[in-house]
């Protein structure tokens, strides 16, 4: 799989944290239209949101927006998660008919929601994909993705939680976040991993000023 890193960090100016895996996006930064050129934004058509905090979420509804009149955005999450997102996206889901009338669309006619549940899997072309309910304000979930043998994990938004590292333990490549603070996971509690999961570790939504000996992902492309 290919990881291509947009956002890596917890900074307002940046793209916070968002990822593609193949064409899979993984959440959706708040200024997409300086995280991606327009042929990336063009070909976007299928979702992972981790949860609809604004740095995680908040480019989504300009997404919405932008997709041709007969597309649909494949939107990948838990169902208390799409829930929001129903709420939040209907009040702009207004789009110019053929004919020049305005016509107010359902969530249904432009997103294609695939519930994602916990302790469940889904397999799609080959890719399984798993996720986890993390700790965090609002509903969240961790990711799992293998697809060839080789797992992408991503932890999202959590309080550091032995479970869920138990969860994320059993990938390749693991993305957790290193926030700190309330609600997020303060990166000493990382450093005191094992390390075999240290090996496999890449911290990600980490202050500017961080001082530690993890690997911090960087806005490249990795292989998996
Ligand atoms: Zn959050």
């Amino acid at each position: 799989m290919k990881l291509k890193v947009y956002g890596n960090n917890g900074s307002e100016e940046e793209n916070n944290t968002c990822f593609k895996l193949d064409n899979y996006l993984i959440d959706v930064p708040r200024n997409i239209f300086k995280a991606f050129d327009k042929q990336e934004l063009n070909n976007i058509e299928k979702i992972f949101l981790t949860h609809v905090h604004p740095d995680h979420y908040g480019g989504f509804n300009d997404i919405l927006l932008r997709i041709p009149i007969n597309k649909k955005i494949k939107l990948y999450t838990a169902n208390d998660i799409a829930s929001s997102v129903r709420k939040m996206t209907d009040p702009i889901l207004y789009f110019i008919e053929n004919d020049g009338n305005i016509r107010h669309y359902r969530f249904e006619d432009k997103i294609d929601f695939v519930e994602l549940k916990e302790n469940e899997y889904l397999i799609e072309n080959e890719y399984k994909i798993e996720i986890k309910k993390t700790k965090h304000f609002v509903p969240t979930i961790a990711l799992k993705i293998t697809h060839n043998g080789k797992t992408f994990a991503y932890s999202s938004d959590t309080i550091f939680d032995p479970e869920l590292i138990g969860f994320l333990a059993d990938a390749d490549f693991i993305v957790h976040e290193a926030s700190g603070g309330v609600g997020h996971t303060d990166i000493k509690n990382l450093e005191s991993l094992s390390d075999s999961f240290k090996e496999k570790l890449y911290i990600a939504h980490f202050p500017k000023n961080i001082q530690t000996s993890l690997k911090k992902l960087e806005r490249k492309i990795y292989t998996i």
